[in-house]
Formats: C-alpha cells, sequence, structure tokens
C-alpha cells in the first residue's frame, strides 16, 4: 500500500487556490485559520515534540500546535504537517508528533508500510506539496542548470522565498526528480 501521491498533490493545490492563490511564503497558519483551526505556537519543554493536532468534537474545536522552540521554517512545516492530517486522516482525536530516531529517514524513503508510517508520510508530503508547490518551483527553476547542490547561494535564496529550511527543499526537490549531484 502506498502513499495518495496524485490525490495529495491535488488537494493542496485546491487548498492554495482557495485560501492563498499568490504570495510566497505560503502562509499555513492563515490557511489553517481559514479551516476553523486554533494554532498555537508555545513553548514544549522537550525538543523532540514538534506538534500536534487536537479534534475536541464536543467543543468542534480544532487545535493544532507548534513547538516555539524550533525555528520558524520547521514551525511552518509542522503547522503544514498537522493541516494535512486533519485533512486526510479523519477520525483521530488527538495526534502527536515526536521527532524520533530516523525520522528524516521517514521523509525520503518508503521502506516501511505500516499505518503510522503511511500516515506521517502523507503528512509530510502534503507539507511539502503546500509549502513548496510543484508549479512554483518548475517556474523557479527553469533553465536552471541541476547542479543545484553546488549551488548553494541559490538554494538557500530559493528556501528563503519558500520559507522552508534549506534540508526541506533538497528533499523536495529530490523527490520530483531534480537531479542533485
Ligand atoms: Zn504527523
Amino acid at each position: 500500500m502506498g502513499i495518495r501521491r496524485t490525490y495529495i498533490r491535488t488537494l493542496a493545490e485546491k487548498v492554495l487556490h482557495k485560501h492563498q492563490p499568490r504570495g510566497l511564503p505560503i502562509d499555513p497558519t492563515r490557511i489553517a485559520e481559514a479551516y476553523g483551526i486554533e494554532v498555537k505556537v508555545e513553548d514544549v519543554d522537550d525538543e523532540d515534540i514538534s506538534g500536534f493536532l487536537l479534534r475536541e468534537s464536543k467543543l468542534r474545536k480544532t487545535i493544532i500546535g507548534a513547538n516555539a522552540r524550533h525555528h520558524e521554517n520547521r514551525q511552518r512545516f509542522t503547522i503544514a504537517h498537522e493541516l494535512g492530517h486533519y485533512l486526510l486522516h479523519k477520525g483521530e482525536s488527538v495526534h502527536l508528533d515526536e521527532r524520533k530516531p530516523g525520522f528524516m529517514l521517514q521523509l525520503r524513503d518508503a521502506n516501511s508500510s505500516t499505518g503510522e508510517s503511511i500516515n506521517e508520510r502523507e503528512a509530510n508530503l502534503f507539507a511539502a506539496e503546500l509549502l513548496m508547490p510543484a508549479r512554483l518551483l518548475e517556474k523557479d527553476l527553469r533553465g536552471k542548470k541541476f547542479d543545484l547542490l553546488g549551488d548553494d547561494f541559490f538554494l538557500r535564496k530559493l528556501a528563503k522565498g519558500y520559507g522552508v529550511s534549506v534540508q526541506a527543499l533538497t528533499i523536495r526537490l529530490e523527490n520530483l526528480g531534480y537531479v542533485l549531484d
């Protein structure tokens, strides 16, 4: 069982079209708020906790949390990731995201096929599609030679424009099939 790549890209494009038709960087907080979600960025005394999604069905309230101790780019990715869970994985009332050993590997590879891992990969893919839309990247990279890893300045500038880390951008470009080395 794989992850729903096409569905997730289409979903992210619809969400962007409706809530942020232009302009970078994408504002995941504003988009989440448009769904009636309350976004809280709070100091969490545990570096390994990146965020959570809480669905209070009785109060009809949904809260996304992100760790204020993390870099702003990471907070943005976390908020987009939790929004991905909200839109893709119904039914779960509390979802906590912790950094586990090998978490960054999970962003990349398809080794594990447990349900939890698929949900995480889907939420990560949604976050990547939301914050780094393929269509916009394609425009930015048009005419650019694909020895991007050698062009640190360009990568940093691009990452800054999208409000993401160079690492997240690099993974995204690799997944989109841009050759980086
Ligand atoms: Zn998650």
